[in-house]
């Protein structure tokens, strides 16, 4: 158990200032909860423009960079670390297609977005990816590390 634990994939999530004025945290969380992922870390937190560049940084060379960037550190994001089998692909699964207009309903975005622009949550896309922003969001000690009871019975 303790080993298998220990194996288990980590992503990086946030639900954007949009998705945090509209009140869709609880809707957001809980769908990852209920799907059978731990969350092993959660803060809210501003950040700056500085920040938001870097972890944007892989799209600086697009047309929306700067926008992008003005806009996620324009309020409150919930940044959130969730564990489980195949949570970086599965999660990005969960989250939908980055253009809500193309999102399938049953998705985050599908369900709950309507522009790109506005599109409420982000999503590591790969475990390198992952590493990064985890490591760039959360100090080492943020993240709890504990056994849930649910777990014997998810996997
Ligand atoms: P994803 O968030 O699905 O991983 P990307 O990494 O490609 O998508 O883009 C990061 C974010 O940049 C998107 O979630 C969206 O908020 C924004 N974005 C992507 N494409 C566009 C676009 N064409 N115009 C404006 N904003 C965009
Ligand atoms: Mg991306």
């Amino acid at each position: 158990q303790e080993a298998h634990a220990a194996e288990l994939e980590r992503t990086f999530i946030a639900i954007k200032p949009d998705g945090v004025q509209r009140g869709l945290i609880s809707e957001i969380v809980s769908r990852f909860e209920r799907k059978g992922y731990k969350l092993v870390a959660i803060k809210l937190i501003v950040p700056s423009k500085e920040f938001a560049q870097k972890h944007y940084h892989d799209l600086k060379d697009r047309p929306f960079f700067n926008g992008l960037c003005d806009f996620l550190s324009s309020g409150p994001v919930l940044a959130m670390v969730w564990e489980g089998e195949g949570v970086i692909k599965y999660g990005r699964k969960l989250i939908g297609a980055t253009d809500p207009q193309k999102s399938e309903p049953g998705t985050i975005r599908g369900d709950l977005a309507i522009v790109v622009v506005r599109n409420i949550i982000h999503g590591s896309d790969g475990p390198e990816t992952a590493k990064d922003e985890i490591a760039l969001w959360f100090e080492p000690k943020e993240l709890v590390s504990y056994t849930s009871n649910a777990e014997k019975w998810i996997y």
